[in-house]
């Protein structure tokens, strides 16, 4: 086992500059993902510290071994790809004992550790198979054992569940989890599936154009996205964003008011006529039912007959009433409902603003039953709003 340590590595192929300037360190034994979009990068660095390619620039460390000139085959690192190359001809005893052969490891050797790692993988009692005859998750787990039975100092996986079914994905997930766990390899990870990443990473690397975005467990970065690109990619759904622009103390999102947070005020420095981007997750969006301006009136009138109190105080209340209302109204969107994805025990909504093309993404309870063209008043939970910068992307709040 050991650290990876990446310091200021640049990849260029020709003119395109794939990798940028990245620095990072992986401690021993965790397990890190690379994540982003397509072509942000993510293989290339996999790939590098593989010894499959060469930085143009930068230094790479797996332990205290510098490796820049170290041929792949001297790494001791084991890499799994998508396509996992199996040898059809060979069992599946042979496939996973085939790195230990060729490195002339004792034939007893081998063959308890491919037991072992067999076991450890459910395949132990397709042992004697042939590749053709097994399922694709089976192909994948004894891909995995190959790797994992050379016992290597790093693991490196280019998105080795991207062939399997949703199911299937699931579970030799949930497998790689446990596996790291028990065997406590670092493990470089890379894919654009954010629920992997969530799931699996002790780190993330959020890549997007051959730079890192951010780097950090999965909760912070969840919470605590460093831009608008980390807030829209990790999330199912994504978070909403909102162009709105700063006017009266009140964001204008296409012709609708949201009132500004006390909180979200201090922190601003904006000016009347300012653009930004508001972002706000899917589960800090509640639905109005009956919308509530309508809830708060009928409510307003039964307190009214129903206390009889001094002018004064009556008054008072009136007041706070108002308030109160005002605030409920003015964290509030009105939508048109576009699309209804009920899951059983949530329900995905898209609504749209009207007369925009901004669609936003709700995530409801599974009862709620709402067809294309309602109409509905959502209720934003504005402490839980970010704030970005709609030129650079960078969170303001
Ligand atoms: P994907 O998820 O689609 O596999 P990625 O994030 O892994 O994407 P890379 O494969 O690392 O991206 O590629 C990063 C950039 O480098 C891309 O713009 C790609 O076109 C470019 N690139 C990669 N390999 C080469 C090459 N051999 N020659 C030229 N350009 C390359």
């Amino acid at each position: 086992m050991a650290n990876v340590r990446l310091e200021e590595i640049k990849r260029r192929f020709n003119n395109v500059t794939a990798i940028e300037d990245i620095t990072f360190e992986i401690p021993d034994g965790e397990f890190w993902v690379l994540v982003g979009p397509s072509g942000c990068g993510k293989s290339t660095i996999l790939r590098m510290i593989a010894g499959l390619e060469t930085a143009t620039s930068g230094k790479l460390f797996i332990g205290d071994r510098l490796v820049n000139n170290i041929p792949a085959r001297q790494r001791d690192v084991a890499m799994v790809f998508q396509n996992y190359a199996l040898y059809p001809h060979m069992s599946v005893a042979q496939n996973i004992g085939f790195g230990l052969q060729m490195r002339k490891i004792d034939r007893k050797i081998i063959q308890e550790r491919v037991v072992n790692v067999a076991r450890s993988l459910s395949l132990d009692h397709l042992l004697d198979r042939k590749p053709k005859q097994l399922s694709g998750g089976q192909q994948q787990r004894v891909a995995l054992g190959r790797a994992i039975a050379r016992q290597p100092q790093v693991f490196l996986l280019d998105e080795p569940l991207s062939n399997l079914d949703a199911q299937l994905r699931d579970e030799t997930r949930a497998e790689l989890k446990q596996l790291h766990q028990t065997l406590g390899i670092t493990t470089i990870y890379v894919t654009h599936d954010q629920v992997e990443a969530m799931t699996l990473a002790d780190k993330i690397v959020v890549l997007n154009r051959g730079r890192i975005q951010q780097i950090g467990d999965p909760q912070t970065i969840y919470a605590s996205p460093a831009n608008q690109m980390v807030a829209s990619f990790l999330g199912s759904p994504p978070m909403n964003i909102l162009p709105a622009i700063y006017q009266n103390n009140s964001f204008d999102v296409s012709g609708q008011l949201l009132a500004i947070p006390a909180v979200v005020k201090e922190k601003l420095q904006l000016r009347q006529g300012d653009s930004c981007d508001l972002g706000i997750r899917p589960e800090h969006i509640f639905i109005n039912e009956p919308p509530s301006h309508q809830l708060l009136e009928t409510l307003g009138e039964s307190v009214g007959v129903r206390v009889s109190v001094s002018e004064r105080e009556a008054s008072e209340r009136e007041a706070s009433e108002r308030e109160e209302r005002q605030e409920a109204n003015e964290s509030q969107l009105i939508v048109e409902v576009k699309l209804v994805e009920p899951l059983g025990r949530e329900t995905l909504i898209r609504a749209a603003l009207p007369g925009s093309a901004v669609v936003l993404n709700i995530q409801v309870g599974g009862d709620v039953r709402l067809r294309p063209g309602d109409r509905l008043s959502l209720q934003l939970d504005l402490n839980q709003l970010f704030v970005f910068d709609p030129k650079t992307g960078d969170r303001i709040l």
